[in-house]
């Protein structure tokens, strides 16, 4: 935005917190990874943002410091992957202290209430300061007009209900049921595992069959000399705060977590996140749209985190935003085209999510058309993946958001996968 208006107001209910850590966003204490799309982006809007971390304590990894496991399996190395071992607090601080640094950029401790709108146009909005933060900057309760209001309010935005308020209609809502658990412990970092930066675990098509092949896990070695590990599961499985369980389930999972129970200390409390469903909400589907409005982030879409797609999402549309006001766009008009670019980006990350949501017992739809062909498909390319460098670049490349879900159907990786498979 910073890049196209004369001046911006990030209007936050934390304000400008020095270490990042706000109330809004209480799931920025679980072990966020963020993909490599996700960190080309930022490292494209912040230069320099990636020196910055690994300069403070972050740790960056390529190659075969990122170990991905399907199964219980350890996939080959993908040469050209790098990813940030932080913790988000950390690069969200960063971010924001970068952010703070532009000059037409200011940050307020406010909580936005309403739209303002008049005619057929977005031109502000309707706040009240917080009580209880000490923000760094104070506005009394008022309005702030604007071209261009941004909704980045996450997954619990109002917008839809202010909009259907002022006589518009809230954006249709596409809802898919996870049950996940997650939790997340902090344990000091020695040198035990020296050379991996992120080691990933995910059950696999193997798994349906013989369901204790590896706890699904993650771990990234993060500022601060610590490992950050993060365990989920489903429904009754939900993994709990007792630190007990936790290293129990650890040493469940591939080698580097159990080294990590064994080897290492916890440092403080297990963090529980319930994540009950992937939401998105579609904005192409509207017949009318006040203009001067935009939305991005988990307003817009928030799927199922184990898939790690959020953060690299919110960039994604934060490029797209860009692309839409550098063709000069109006900003008094509906952003159709800006949602229509977005929700590309949107659409992919949900039918990647959501294929490999499918297959958990308890989802149970809504099913895409030639869903079972789809699944047969999409477990033949990731047992593939696993024994095969071209095929697992192409799978990469998608688990990263670097390319779209439709290049793993191309002929190309059908009959890579099927030579590999058949050769096995
Ligand atoms: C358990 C869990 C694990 C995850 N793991 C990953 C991962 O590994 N990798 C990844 O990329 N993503 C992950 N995600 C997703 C990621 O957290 C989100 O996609 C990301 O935070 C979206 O950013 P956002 O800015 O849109 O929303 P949020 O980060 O939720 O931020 C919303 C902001 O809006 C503010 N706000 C809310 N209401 C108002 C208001 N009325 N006025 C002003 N401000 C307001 C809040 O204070 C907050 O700061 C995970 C999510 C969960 C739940």
């Amino acid at each position: 935005m910073s890049d196209h208006a004369d001046e911006v107001v990030v209007l936050e209910p934390d304000g400008l917190v020095e270490n990042g850590i706000g109330r809004g966003a209480p799931q920025r204490e679980q072990l966020h990874a963020l993909l490599a799309m996700g960190h080309s982006q930022l490292e494209r809007w912040f230069p320099g943002l990636t020196n910055e971390l690994t300069e403070a304590g972050a740790q960056l990894g390529t190659g075969a410091a990122i170990q991905f496991y399907i199964d219980g399996a350890l996939k080959t190395e993908v040469p050209d992957l790098r990813m940030i071992g932080a913790t988000r607090s950390f690069i969200e601080a960063h971010v924001r202290r970068r952010l703070s640094d532009l000059p037409n950029v200011s940050i307020r401790a406010g909580q936005a209430r309403d739209l303002i709108i008049k005619g057929s146009r977005v031109c502000g909005v309707r706040f009240s300061s917080v009580e209880g933060t000490p923000p760094t900057s104070t506005i009394p309760d008022g309005e702030l007009d604007a071209d261009l209001v941004v909704d980045a309010m996450g997954r619990s935005t109002r917008l839809g209900t202010w909009l259907q308020h002022h006589g518009w209609d809230p954006a249709p809502l596409d809802r898919m049921r996870v049950d996940l658990g997650y939790a997340t412990a902090t344990f000091h970092r020695g040198n035990e595992l020296p050379g991996t930066v992120i080691a990933h675990a995910t059950p696999g098509p193997a798994s349906a069959y013989q369901p204790a092949l590896s706890e699904p896990g993650a771990l990234a070695a993060v500022e601060g000399n610590r490992w950050t590990v993060v365990l989920a599961g489903y429904t009754d499985y939900r993994p709990g705060r007792d630190p007990e369980e936790f290293l129990t389930r650890m040493r469940r999972c591939v080698a580097p977590l159990q080294m990590v129970a064994d080897q290492c200390a916890m440092d403080g409390e297990v963090k529980t996140y319930h994540f009950r469903e992937s939401i998105r909400r579609d904005y192409t589907r509207l017949t009318r749209l006040p203009g001067g409005l935009v939305a991005v982030g988990d307003s817009v879409a928030s799927v199922n985190p184990i898939y790690g797609q959020g953060l690299t999402l919110a960039a994604l549309q934060a490029s797209a935003l860009s692309a839409y006001l550098r063709r000069s766009a109006y900003p008094h008009s509906p952003a159709w085209e800006y949602f229509r670019l977005a929700g590309a980006v949107v659409s992919a990350a949900w039918q990647l999510s959501a294929t490999a949501d499918l297959a958990q017992p308890h989802v149970t739809g809504p099913y895409p058309q030639g869903y079972r062909l789809i699944r047969w498909v999409s477990d033949k390319i990731t047992s593939a993946s696993v024994i095969d460098p071209v095929v697992n670049q192409t799978f990469m490349d998608v688990l990263h958001m670097r390319a779209h879900p439709r290049n793993l159907t191309h002929p190309r990786v059908l009959l890579r996968a099927s030579r590999v498979l058949l050769t096995r």
